[in-house]
């Protein structure tokens, strides 16, 4: 008997020890990059101005490129990633089972207008969908907690996992997620223009 609540009290340890060490790292992390050249600032512009000489995969990276840029604009416009919100925020899961929702309704939220680009170039446009992202979370999360206690699920806030049957289908929480997707949508469409493909 005792030998096992040992074994208890040693995985309890453990487990304590990694909550603590990730309680430790760092909430928001930053990336930025450098790079040092020997050559004048005269002639790494005109190297990278020189559009005759450019290689021939280019347009291919360039896809590439906006492929890349158009997934990072595309997941801000997803509140939980404006307000880092993350799938080990709890309950845990909630972040990905809300976005796995979201790909299977968003079919019923196709943007039928659009007011036209607003202005700002490509940094403008990133950084406005940010800012109009971010507090839908609040909005999002209120009908979440609603939908919980609706259902007779209780307190959202206390459970350690999500329950997709406590929200899922949720009238107010389909409503919050097509007001999401068509400014997605409107948003990215803005971009686009922004970037100026011609
Ligand atoms: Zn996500």
């Amino acid at each position: 008997m005792r030998w096992i609540l040992v074994i208890l009290a040693i995985l309890v340890l453990i487990l304590v020890a990694i909550a603590l060490a990730g309680a430790m790292l760092p909430r928001e992390h930053t990336v930025t990059r450098s790079i040092f050249l020997k050559q004048t600032p005269e002639t790494v512009w005109a190297t990278v101005t020189d559009h005759a000489n450019e290689p021939k995969d280019l347009r291919s990276r360039g896809c590439y490129e906006l492929g890349l840029a158009l997934h990072y604009f595309t997941d801000i416009t997803q509140p939980m990633h404006a307000s880092n919100y993350t799938a080990k925020d709890w309950p845990l899961e909630l972040h990905s089972d809300y976005e796995s929702y979201g790909m299977t309704e968003q079919a019923r939220f196709v943007a039928t207008t659009w007011a036209g680009p607003t202005s700002g170039d490509a940094s403008a446009q990133l950084l406005a969908a940010a800012h109009a992202s971010k507090p839908r979370w609040p909005t999002l999360k209120t009908a979440i907690t609603n939908a919980y206690a609706a259902r007779g699920c209780g307190k959202f806030s206390s459970y350690w996992t999500d329950h997709t049957n406590c929200w899922e289908g949720d009238a107010s929480v389909d409503a919050q997620l097509g007001v999401e997707l068509v400014a997605s949508q409107q948003a990215t469409a803005s971009y686009l223009f922004a970037i100026d493909l011609r």
